[in-house]
């Protein structure tokens, strides 16, 4: 079977080489696209869940008075 030099990092997902030269060192804004990129089905089903409370009366309420907090400060 053939075996890769290279592997993605578990971290950020970067073509790494298994040898180990350079050492490999996650670049942050690399790495937190490749979270993101794993939560994306979570950050939908939050906004669908955001959307579907800010449609209840308690949802207009909060949206309402957070609004008014704004307005109140500026
Ligand atoms: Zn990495």
């Amino acid at each position: 079977m053939f075996k890769s030099r290279f592997m993605p990092c578990q971290a950020c997902g970067a073509s790494v080489d298994r040898s180990g030269r350079p050492r490999h060192e996650c670049l942050p804004e690399r790495r937190t696209d490749f979270e993101m990129f794993g939560l994306r089905d979570e950050i939908a089903q939050l906004e669908v869940e955001v959307s579907c409370y800010l449609a209840t009366a308690s949802g207009r309420f909060s949206s309402w008075l957070a609004a008014r907090q704004v307005r109140r400060r500026s």
